[in-house]
């Protein structure tokens, strides 16, 4: 079977052809630039291709049918007619409380995708974009859309009801949902895996340029950093992370902003580049800042691991206890000095990470040592195989 994976953003449309089964990838890339000028980069790492073109892409339409163009091409491609594609799996950001699972995409998905968009705003009409270029050019291929809140929904709602006034929570949906659900979830499943057992307390990092921390217990999730939007929890590349409201209301006052300049400032310039003085959004370039001796890449370091560590000690005392910790996600899989900085001080939690095991980046592997009463692991996300698995499912 060979599933095509979206991820439309509002310029720019990430894909990959790929075997739900096996995991093997036939194909990836990138368009970048949708509706300014357009550019494709497209690998096919069978058959060593590497091609980059600059293509017109006025819409998302266009995008898909470059993409198509250039899976289907006799060179570089690796598929001879879209007939071979047997379905599209599309990531969709936001799913508001309606779905508890993905979705093969009807009129009817379509038009509670789009109820959503006062909860996302920023990503759903996006993704929205991606689905209906598809349906425009596959018009006869099953799409499914595969939602990053979907895993969420099984939290309580002590976990996920905010203690503002009820009327904003009952007419409005105003409430904690989360992101990252599908990465969390392959996360899941990979920890029954590897350990064997579900019965597990586990908590989940998932540290890249946006991060969140899952609480998860028998495989489901009890409770997760990330709220309405993606801009809570812990401090990300640009996101400011939790921060208290009355924040908003003195910067507006007193630098005269809009509601939504003051977003875009904690949205786009906080986090990890603010906390630098602007350095960077990338823990590398804050690592090698700090190694120079500059305070405030120090700062933005100490302070990320600081919240990683806090919300790692809030989650095992939610679920009574910890059997599993995990690493995932660019800073996760690659961070080695950061994976250290957040497990030194967990020794009381029964954390104890084996220095030199530590030291890789990208592998799935046990990190902590033999006599740790809890197994810390780094395990490589891969939210595009949940992605083509729930739609070969769901296409069926
Ligand atoms: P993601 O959003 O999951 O793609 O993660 C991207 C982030 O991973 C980048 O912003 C980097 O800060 C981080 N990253 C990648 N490689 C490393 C590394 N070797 N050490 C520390 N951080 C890394």
């Amino acid at each position: 079977m060979k599933i095509l994976v979206i991820n439309a953003g509002s310029s720019s449309l990430k894909y990959q052809l790929m075997d739900p089964q096996s995991g093997d990838v036939f194909a990836k890339g990138l368009c970048e630039r949708i509706g300014i000028d357009g550019r494709l980069t497209h690998k096919a790492p069978a058959k060593d291709v590497k091609v980059v073109r600059e293509i017109p892409m006025p819409t998302h339409a266009e995008a898909i049918t470059a993409v198509l163009d250039i899976l289907m091409d006799p060179v570089n491609g690796v598929v001879s007619s879209v007939d071979e594609i047997d379905a599209v799996g599309h990531r969709v950001v936001h799913g508001g409380s309606k779905f508890a699972g993905s979705c093969l995409i009807d009129e009817a998905c379509l038009e509670a995708v789009r109820a959503c968009i006062p909860l996302g705003p920023l990503h759903n009409p996006a993704n929205l974009l991606g689905i209906e270029a598809c349906q425009k050019i596959m018009p006869k291929t099953p799409q499914v859309a595969v939602f990053d809140t979907a895993y969420h929904m099984t939290m309580p709602p002590k976990a996920y009801r905010y203690a503002i006034p009820d009327e904003y929570y009952e007419n409005d949906g105003l409430r904690r949902y989360g992101f990252h659900g599908t990465s969390h979830r392959y996360i899941a499943k990979r920890v029954e895996a590897l350990m064997g057992r579900k019965d597990l307390k586990v908590v989940n990092c998932h540290l890249g340029n946006g991060s969140s921390l899952a609480a998860i217990y028998n495989g489901e999730c009890q409770d997760t950093s990330m709220g309405l939007s993606p801009l809570c929890g812990v401090p990300m590349g640009t996101r400011v992370g939790d921060v208290d409201a009355t924040v908003l209301q003195f910067i507006a006052k007193n630098y005269n902003k809009s509601i939504d300049e003051v977003m875009t400032i904690l949205n786009k310039k906080s986090g990890v580049l603010g906390l630098s003085g602007g350095v960077s959004s990338d823990f590398r370039d804050l690592e090698a800042g700090a190694a120079e001796g500059n305070e405030k890449c120090q700062l933005a370091l100490d302070k990320f691991a600081y919240e990683v560590k806090k919300f790692i000690g809030a989650y095992a005392a939610a679920l009574g206890g910890l059997d599993v910790l995990v690493f995932t996600a660019g800073v996760g899989e690659n961070g080695v000095l950061m994976r250290q900085m957040i497990c030194e001080g967990l020794e009381f939690l029964g954390v104890k990470l084996d220095v030199e095991k530590n030291k890789l980046r990208g592998d799935e592997r046990i990190i902590s040592a033999a006599d740790s009463k809890v197994t810390v692991w780094v395990i490589p996300t891969n939210e595009e195989l949940m992605i083509a698995q729930d739609t070969a499912e769901l296409a069926k």
